[in-house]
C-alpha cells in the first residue's frame, strides 16, 4: 500500500487529481456493480417500489464523483504540507483497531451531521435532494447535495488531522464506507432473519435501517451502527420491534 502514497508523494496537482479520479471513479463503479449483483440475488426480496433512474440523478451522481476528487486533492495536499501525517509502520492488528475507531469516530459524527441536515431549517436544503428518493436505487448513494459530499469528507480529513492513521487503515475505511453505504441504499433484504437479528443485536445497520428512513425520515439517522439512534430515542418503532425482515 506504500505504493500509492510514495507515487502521490512525487506526483503534482494534475497527476493527484488524475489519482483522485482514478479512485473515485473506481469506487463508483465498483459501488454500482456491487450493488447489481445484490440486487438479483436469489432469494431477495423487495423492500420497497422500485425508484426509477433519471437522468438528473446520473449526472448528479457524478459531480458528487467530482466532489469526492476534491476531497482527495485536498487531502492529499494536507498530507504533502504535514497536516496529517500518516503512520507507515503499521501491522494487521493495529489496521484492524484503526478501522474500528474510524469507523466508530465518523459514525457518530454522521449521525451528529445527518440529524442536524434534518432537523436545522437553514440546512435542511443541503439533505433534501437525497431524500427525493423515497425509495432507493443504485445510484441513492451518490444523489447528494455537494455541500453533503464535501461535508463528510471534511469531517473525515478532520479526524486524519488529529491522528496520524495508516494509509491501508485509511483505505479499508473507505471500501467499507462505500460497501455500507452500496448496501444501506439496497432496496432489497439480503440477509436470512437469523442474520438480520444478530446484526441489530450487534448494532450493525442494515439494508432495512437505511430504508425505514427513506420512507419515514424522522427516524434512523445512523449509518454504520444504530448504537446513536437507540441512546437518542430516534430508531424507528418497526425496526426497534421487528425480529425479523418480514415483519418490517
Ligand atoms: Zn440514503
Ligand atoms: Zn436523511
Amino acid at each position: 500500500m506504500e505504493v500509492i502514497p510514495g507515487a502521490l508523494e512525487r506526483a503534482g496537482l494534475f497527476g493527484v487529481i488524475g489519482y483522485g479520479l482514478v479512485i473515485n471513479f473506481a469506487i463508483y463503479i465498483g459501488s454500482l456493480g456491487v450493488y447489481s449483483m445484490l440486487s438479483v440475488f436469489p432469494g431477495n426480496q423487495r423492500l420497497g417500489n422500485r425508484q426509477p433512474v433519471i437522468l438528473q440523478d446520473i449526472l448528479l451522481s457524478i459531480v458528487t464523483v467530482f466532489c469526492n476528487t476534491l476531497v482527495f486533492v485536498l487531502g492529499v495536499y494536507l498530507w504533502k504540507y504535514g497536516f496529517i501525517r500518516l503512520d507507515k509502520e503499521y501491522g494487521f492488528l493495529q489496521v484492524a483497531v484503526e478501522l474500528v475507531s474510524l469507523t466508530l469516530i465518523m459514525d457518530l459524527l454522521m449521525y451528529v451531521f445527518h440529524r442536524a441536515v434534518h432537523f436545522l431549517s437553514h440546512m435542511k436544503q443541503i439533505h433534501e435532494r437525497h431524500h427525493e428518493h423515497q425509495s432507493t436505487n443504485l445510484l441513492s448513494l451518490f444523489v447528494l447535495h455537494p455541500i453533503e459530499s464535501i461535508g463528510f469528507g471534511g469531517m473525515m480529513l478532520g479526524v486524519l488531522i488529529f491522528y496520524p492513521f495508516s494509509a491501508m487503515g485509511i483505505s479499508l475505511y473507505l471500501l467499507l464506507n462505500s460497501l455500507w453505504g452500496t448496501i444501506g441504499h439496497l432496496n432489497h433484504s439480503i440477509l436470512p432473519p437469523s442474520w438480520i437479528k444478530l446484526a441489530k443485536k450487534g448494532f450493525l445497520c442494515t439494508s432495512e435501517f437505511h430504508y425505514l428512513h427513506h420512507r419515514d425520515p424522522n427516524y434512523n439517522f445512523g449509518f454504520y451502527t444504530s448504537v446513536w439512534d437507540l441512546l437518542f430515542k430516534t430508531i424507528h418503532p418497526a425496526y426497534r420491534n421487528a425480529a425479523t425482515k418480514t415483519t418490517i
